[in-house]
């Protein structure tokens, strides 16, 4: 009943001319997928991914962020508006790397979830614990306060819409993946939060990645579990044979 959704967050990676290259590399090669697919470029290759994706209703377009305010004097800060003006449908917000190296906080990420839905940008939501808080026993606790903080003010209907990211700290590009079980463990824990915070349907309707060295290699096994609806891929989405296997899993 959750479409899946395969994600791929290029991070800082490519210029426009290898967004467009990349974009045409892929596309053949996930045809006859049958999961959803989004492509997050950087801000500044998001015209040439609209372009590239031009009669291909296949793949979708994602950003890497968004500022909660509509307009105004926040110099270098991108608005939902402009994001939606370039075909974009995704949002990651709240990833690891924006929490560790630009000061976003619970508290900006609530506000993005919030602006997102309501200019109707699809937020993927990252969570996820760190090496420290997995060693001391509270990666459900930490992620579950993240979620609880990210969704905080928003109504059940709107929930529906929310997809999560559980994205362990340690896991993300390090080469080192949460197995399995672990994964899918943690994510059903999630779900339990959401069964809290609003009702057990809903719970059941939101779709939850995982994300962190997911690759060729294992993602079939990660993504074959009960409550692991898809990834959000970082180094792994960058080649293009790659990620299409990855997508293949769910074909
Ligand atoms: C990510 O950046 O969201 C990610 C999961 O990266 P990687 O797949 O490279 O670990």
């Amino acid at each position: 009943m959750r479409k899946p959704i395969i994600a791929g967050n290029w991070k800082m990676n490519m210029t426009p001319s290898q967004t467009v290259k990349l974009i045409e590399e892929i596309k053949p090669l996930v045809a006859e997928a049958r999961c959803e697919i989004v492509v997050c470029p950087t801000h500044t290759c998001l015209f040439a991914a609209k372009e590239a994706l031009k009669g291909t209703d296949r793949i979708s377009l994602g950003a890497q962020d968004m500022f909660y305010e509509e307009r105004g004097a926040f110099t270098g800060e991108v608005s939902c508006e402009s994001l939606l003006e370039l075909g974009v449908r995704y949002v990651i917000i709240g990833h690891s790397e924006r929490r560790q190296y630009f000061a976003e906080s619970d508290e900006t990420v609530s506000k993005k979830v919030t602006k997102a839905l309501e200019k109707r940008l699809i937020p993927i939501v990252c969570v996820g614990e760190s090496l420290t808080q997995k060693q001391r026993g509270v990666t459900n606790e930490t992620v579950g306060l993240q979620t609880r903080l990210a969704l905080f003010g928003v109504g059940a209907g709107n929930a529906e819409d929310v997809v999560i990211a559980y994205e362990p700290i340690w896991a993300i590009g390090t080469g080192m993946t949460a197995t399995s079980a672990e994964a899918n463990g943690t994510i059903r824990r999630i779900r339990g939060v959401l069964a809290e915070m609003y009702n057990p349907e809903t719970s059941r309707k939101v779709r939850i990645l995982y994300g962190g060295s997911m690759n060729a290699g294992n993602a079939g096994e990660l993504l074959s579990t009960s409550d692991i609806d898809g990834g959000l891929i970082g180094g792994a989405s960058l080649k293009s044979g790659d990620f299409a296997q990855i997508v293949g899993n769910l074909s």
